[in-house]
């Protein structure tokens, strides 16, 4: 029932940001749609729903888990994990690409369950420890259950387990500590970048005139072009129409070559996404001057 009262609560409030004219969108209708969990590639799987990603990263030593969206898919997404022949109790560390409740809702839950420790970027911790969105702390629906952050990571910090290394790249903007992740993968007998990108859109994020946090669009156009310099052959998004889940799922079901290897996505993501924030911000600068 509680869970229920949530994610009503979580759809009415997208419904207030859309009409408040906030960039957010149709209230998406597959954040709890339950997905088969499968393996991307290598060592990494993905393990949310239809509509938000979740990953897990396994190593001989234990496992890492990156995103656990809201608190209403946390029980499938234990689920998924055990599906794919792994223990819940062996996640020993759990990272997040941003701290928005889309992805964090579960983390502090899957914490208490697997005593795991959570890392994560000095610039989103004060969002996770709080359970709020930065700059708009009053909206009650944005709000998660806190979760204590047991280490503060810099950008370009590698977290290992197991003899397996992820590296952090703090690529702010989307939220003040967003960090997209980088490990790499063997495919078809051959290494391959792979890169859990934290996100670049501007969703329910003010730019102007008064903006969501401090510098925000200069975070926005840093991360932009130290992107537009990144090398991912795998490129990997904490939504799975961001990167065409779907459809490359349906090809790696068919079997041939990983059809998750796309070296040129990258970049053709990251100049749409650009265009898109330029887009966004011309707007709500018009708006704000009118
Ligand atoms: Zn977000």
């Amino acid at each position: 029932m509680k869970r229920l009262v949530l994610i009503v609560a979580v759809i009415v409030g997208l419904a207030v940001l859309a009409a408040g004219g906030v960039t957010q969108g149709a209230p998406p209708a597959n954040w709890l749609t339950p997905m088969t969990p499968f393996r991307v590639a290598d060592n990494l799987y993905y393990v949310g729903s239809k509509g938000l990603s979740a990953w897990l990263i396994t190593t001989p030593g234990g496992h890492i888990v990156i995103d656990a969206p809201l608190d209403g898919n946390l029980d499938r997404m234990k689920l998924n994990i055990e599906t794919l022949g792994f223990k819940v109790s062996d996640v020993k560390i759990l990272l997040n690409s941003h701290a928005h409740f889309d992805h964090t809702g579960g983390l502090a839950r899957l914490k208490r369950d697997t005593g795991a420790i959570m890392a994560a970027s000095e610039g989103d911790r004060p969002a996770l420890e709080q359970g709020v969105y930065p700059g708009s702390e009053d909206q009650d629906f944005l709000k998660f259950e806190p979760v204590k952050v047991d280490r503060v990571l810099k950008d370009g910090d590698v977290v290992s387990l197991g003899g397996v290394s992820l590296t952090a790249h703090v690529t702010p903007g989307h939220s003040p500590g967003c960090t997209t992740w980088t490990l790499p993968l063997k495919v078809d007998g051959q290494v391959r970048q792979a890169m859990i990108y934290c996100s670049t859109t501007v969703a329910a994020n003010r730019l102007a005139p008064d903006p969501q946090y401090p510098g925000i669009v200069a975070d926005y156009r840093r991360t932009f072009a130290r992107l537009a310099t990144m090398k991912a052959d795998i490129f990997l998004a904490p939504h799975p129409e961001q990167f065409d889940m779907a459809a490359k799922l349906a090809r790696l079901n068919k079997g041939g070559p990983n059809p998750f290897v796309d070296p040129g996505e990258l970049p053709v993501r990251v100049a749409q996404s650009r265009k898109a924030f330029e887009a966004a911000l011309a707007k709500q600068q018009k708006k704000a001057a009118s």
